[in-house]
């Protein structure tokens, strides 16, 4: 089966030929029909190993959705056929925070695409827990665009910050992976949104998935914008995910009783806070890596029932892996990337 794979980081991916995965006793294979290209899961991990402290060569794609081929011999609730999303993250399912429904902080975590090898491939092996039926109304665009970065939105804007209607959220790169699930999410949710972006193309994508108002970074005065448009009160809620360029004038933004959520550091990973400053206007900071198997149901869920609307804006094939990650790098990607990986 044919792999796109990190031979060594920095360097170009090669596609190559791999054994077929064979399923272990709790496992199951995976056709996979679509995977996405990811910020810090596929381009970090290709390019440096993210800081994960692993080695190539590597298989990325933490995301896969497609179809069971072949199951273990232990594996009673799938059957060849059935249609899968993959949960991104690897969990034992039985340390206590696994049975507290936070798979992502297991004793045992690792990534896919990461830990072991991912779904930029025609084929994976996957314990058959990682895997979630989908409903004949998901297709497979959907739930690959869907899994990782709603799954992060959901986790962060509402099991952390408790998001409501009328609140005002602030949502850095608003046409990137996480930024797009989070402006559909607030949008549903019915709170204000004020997207930041780089360019002018980026802020009309971002007003078309929802946003209410945008703030150029490349042109405009962010934090006097953000002023302006809050009557200087500040914002509830700031969706981060830049890191050190973007860190004070996210703290700076939030109102009384705001929330700060992150998951990623584009940008570098050092800031300095002013205590004071935060404990004064009794703000919240939240920081999450991932997302446990309840929030990948609600997410499924969303999908199914039509309140989640994942921005596809392109499907590459495997052998275009490394300029959909390009793309991603120099901000000409909006919405999600996925690959076909049985395209050749
Ligand atoms: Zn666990």
């Amino acid at each position: 089966m044919h792999a796109a794979v990190v031979e060594s980081f920095g360097q170009p991916l090669v596609i190559t030929s791999l054994p077929e995965p064979e399923p272990a006793r709790d496992e199951v294979v995976v056709r996979v029909e679509r995977v996405a290209v990811n910020r810090t899961l596929d381009v970090e991990v290709h390019q440096s190993g993210a800081g994960w402290g692993v080695a190539p060569p590597l298989v990325t794609g933490a995301d896969p959705a497609g179809i069971i081929e072949e199951v273990g011999s232990d594996v009673t609730q799938f059957h060849p056929g059935d249609r899968v999303a993959v949960f991104p993250f690897l969990f034992d399912d039985h340390c206590p925070w696994c049975r507290q429904g936070q798979h992502s902080a297991c004793d045992q975590f690792g990534v896919l695409g990461v830990h072991r090898l991912g779904g930029d491939a025609q084929r994976l092996s996957i314990p058959a827990r990682n895997c979630f039926r989908l409903p004949d109304t998901v297709s497979f665009d959907h739930a690959a665009a869907a899994s990782l970065t709603y799954g992060v939105a959901v986790e962060l804007l509402i099991r952390r910050a408790q998001i409501k209607a009328g609140e005002t959220i602030l949502i850095w790169g608003g046409a990137g992976g996480v930024g797009s699930a989070a402006i559909d999410i607030s949008h549903g949710l019915g709170a204000r949104i004020i997207a930041v972006g780089s360019s002018p193309e980026r802020l009309a994508f971002c007003r078309e998935l929802g946003a209410d108002e945008t703030i150029n970074r490349r042109t405009d005065a962010v934090a006097e914008a953000i002023g302006d448009m809050t009557h200087g009160r500040g914002v509830d809620v700031v969706l981060e995910n830049i890191g050190q360029d973007s860190w004070q004038t996210s703290l700076g933004a939030l109102g009384r009783e705001g929330r700060l959520v992150t998951s990623g550091v584009v940008t570098g990973a050092q800031a300095a806070i002013d205590i004071r400053a935060l404990y004064r206007k009794h703000v919240g900071l939240w920081f999450s890596a991932g997302f446990g198997l309840p929030v990948f149901s609600s997410v499924i869920e969303g999908l199914a029932s039509g309140r989640y609307h994942p921005a596809v804006t392109k499907v590459a094939r495997l052998a275009e892996a490394d300029q959909a990650q390009s793309l991603i790098v120099s901000n000409h990607a909006m919405g999600r990337i996925l690959l076909d990986p049985q395209a050749r």
